[in-house]
């Protein structure tokens, strides 16, 4: 099987400080499986490292819509490569045949079923990142590292 990962989770320094969210368990994917990783945020064109970006209003699903936008730290509009970033990523899942992609918690870009707030204050709020949402609006079984706990 063809699977999405993100990047930062298998060593890729691409998180927002340069640094990684490495998770060993998940290494043992590529065992058995094809592993495509991913960085939506640097595919959106956003460099590494960068200010941290949190969806304001809503979740993924509004930010898609046109209905709230994603902001930096220091109040720099980031949308546009956010939706950037899931366009492309949902580009690589189908020309990989990917099903399934198993992303980072939380990330305003990554996460799925729960993300930051909006508040840069860590507190969190239900919902999915922009590419995880624009996944499961293609069908993609999104899971993340939480489910191999
Ligand atoms: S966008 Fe996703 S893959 Fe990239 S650093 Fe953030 S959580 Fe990791």
């Amino acid at each position: 099987m063809n699977i999405l990962v993100s990047a930062c989770l298998m060593g890729t320094n691409c998180k927002y400080n340069g640094g990684n969210n490495l998770t060993p368990r998940l290494l043992q994917l590529e065992k058995e499986h094809k592993v495509i990783p991913v960085c939506p945020e640097e595919l959106g064109g956003l460099p590494t490292p960068r200010e941290p970006c949190e969806i304001q209003k809503g979740s993924g699903k509004e930010v898609l819509e046109g209905k709230s936008k994603v902001l930096n730290r220091i109040g720099e509009d980031v949308t546009a490569g956010f939706i950037k970033g899931a366009e492309e990523t949902l580009a690589l899942a189908k020309q990989n045949s990917c099903s399934l992609a198993v992303l980072k918690s939380r990330s305003p870009s990554c996460g799925c079923g729960i993300i930051y707030d909006g508040t840069f204050s860590g507190k969190l709020k239900e919902g999915n990142g922009v590419t995880a949402q624009l996944l499961l609006d293609n069908e993609i079984v999104v899971m993340t590292e939480k489910d191999f706990e």
